[in-house]
């Protein structure tokens, strides 16, 4: 059993007690990592509060350059990275490798823009001299879950080091292996050791040890609402900002005039994507009710032809996460079927062959949902795609925006005023017309409107969450 240690203020701790990780696929052990507490959280915080006074000070430029220089070792190691983390997460090689590449372009990306990221003048009169400034935090807190480990890990840790904050982040307990060695890599590239730690860990001991810990200044949380929720509410006793980037229960919507050629694939890609378990998978498909008989039909072929199998045979689809993340799937369909619901595809679990001891689980197709039901409100974290038809524009806009969440969504029309009017009035942080997701959108400014969070991480907005300004006054 390979025994993978902590990386804090740049050196390799180890626990007694320690985390076992899975490889889905399989169901076997592949890993033991450290069972960090409060005493390795509090190494690590105060390594990066030591680090943060320095980090801070270094010129723009030379932040830039390591973190330019991370982005090219992040590259060379594509494919190991790639491996460990389909290894990990169960997704196929291909996205796995995609989400390394993406991994490198966020530290390229944060590098140039905070080369240019200033503060303003404000013309107030004559007498004065009104500047802004942009500060760090100091030492940034970042939980991350387990289904992109990569790339959330680069874009909430390349804008807080680019804007010289000093970080210790927790990956999921699921899929801990790709942060440790990006950990590894920052060093290598020349980060200061203590600028960058990453503790291993369950959420309720590691996660909240850390998330609680009275010496950080700021706390980025990918995750459920739930957590979100008890995250929320430590910073607010602390008095910290946070940012919170929760789930989704985000709709494609396709309207009478679509081009089914773009609109099936995009729909079914939406949800299959790492077996559905993405915040913003298109999880649900409103779609017209004059065109819903041939997509269904058109979906319900495509699903039928997605291969599935385990990571490292790179198909379509892999498996869940976990048995107990399988069994929640399953649980959904369950009272589906209770319920009366039309299973037009899937709905059951996969066991044996080439599937193994792992978790896979039939891509699934449910026609007609009440889009009052759990199918058709709660985030099922599965590949459960739930249709729902709807007669005109106002019905879509009231079934998109029908629920908790708002993340994203996806409009399909050929039509120029359906689709800016969807983009006006769909509550959701990013909407997409004739195509869904944008290639990792690094650039793109990503996050929630209501339960699905706040504060927004990726793009040149990114780089704002991880800093505060300041305003000079000097009169002359
Ligand atoms: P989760 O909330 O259970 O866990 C996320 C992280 O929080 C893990 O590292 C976990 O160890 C930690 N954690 C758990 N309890 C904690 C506590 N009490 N204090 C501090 N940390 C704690 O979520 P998950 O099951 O790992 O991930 C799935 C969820 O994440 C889904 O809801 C999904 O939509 C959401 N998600 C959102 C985004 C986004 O960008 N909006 C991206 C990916 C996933």
């Amino acid at each position: 059993m390979k025994q993978v240690a902590a990386v804090i203020n740049g050196e390799s701790i180890q626990t007694r007690n320690t985390v076992a990780v899975l490889d889905p696929s399989s169901g076997e052990v592949i890993a033991e990592t450290p069972d960090c507490g409060p005493a390795e959280i509090d190494l690590a915080v105060s390594a990066a509060r030591r680090a943060s006074h320095q980090w801070r000070k270094v010129a723009v430029a030379d932040r830039a350059r390591i973190l330019r220089r991370f982005a090219q070792l992040i590259e060379r190691d594509r494919d190991d990275l790639g491996h460990l983390e389909a290894l990990q997460t169960g997704k196929p090689l291909r996205q796995a490798r995609r989400d390394a590449e993406l991994t490198a372009r966020y530290f390229d990306f944060y590098a140039s823009a905070v080369e240019t990221h200033y503060g303003s003048s404000i013309p107030l009169n004559a007498d004065t001299m009104i500047f802004t400034q942009w500060e760090p935090h100091g030492v940034t807190a970042h939980v991350i879950p387990w289904n992109y480990p990569m790339q959330i890990f680069a874009r909430t840790i390349a804008p807080a080091l680019a804007m010289g904050n000093c970080c210790v982040l927790k990956p999921a307990e699921e899929a801990p292996l790709t942060a440790l060695r990006l950990a590894s890599l920052a060093l290598e590239a020349g980060l200061p050791a203590g600028a960058l730690n990453v503790v291993t860990g369950y959420g309720e001991t590691a996660g909240a040890a850390l998330t609680g810990h009275s010496d950080i200044d700021h706390i980025s949380f990918t995750g459920s609402v739930e957590v979100g929720r008890t995250i929320a509410r430590a910073a607010a006793n602390r008095v910290i900002p946070v940012t919170l980037e929760l789930g989704g229960k985000s709709p494609n919507i396709v309207f009478a005039d679509a081009d089914m050629e773009r609109a099936v694939p995009g729909v079914v890609n939406a949800i299959l994507q790492m077996a559905g378990q993405t915040c913003s998978a298109g999880s649900r498909l409103l779609v017209h009710e004059s065109v819903h008989d041939i997509l269904v039909e058109r979906i319900q072929q495509a699903f039928a032809n997605v291969t599935i199998g385990p990571a490292l045979s790179d198909l379509t689809l892999g498996p869940l996460i976990s048995q107990a993340q399988r069994s929640r799937v399953l649980s959904f369909l369950d009272e589906a079927r209770g319920n009366g619901a039309k299973i037009v595809a899937g709905g059951s679990a996969l066991n044996g062959g080439v599937f193994g001891e792992g978790f896979f689980l039939q891509p699934t197709l449910i026609d007609d949902v009440d889009p009052d039901s759990p199918l058709g409100q709660e985030e099922v974290f599965g590949p459960v795609l739930a249709v729902t038809r709807f007669r005109d524009i106002d019905e879509a806009v009231q079934f998109a925006n029908g629920t908790d969440y708002g993340l994203v969504a996806g409009v399909w029309t050929r039509d120029l005023s359906t689709a800016h009017r969807m983009i006006r009035e769909v509550l959701a942080g990013q909407v997409f017309v004739n195509t869904y997701g944008a290639s990792g959108g690094v650039e793109l400014p990503f996050g929630g409107f209501k339960r699905s969070g706040y504060g927004r991480e990726k793009g040149a907005e990114g780089l704002r969450s991880f800093a505060q300004i300041k305003t000079g006054v000097v009169a002359l």
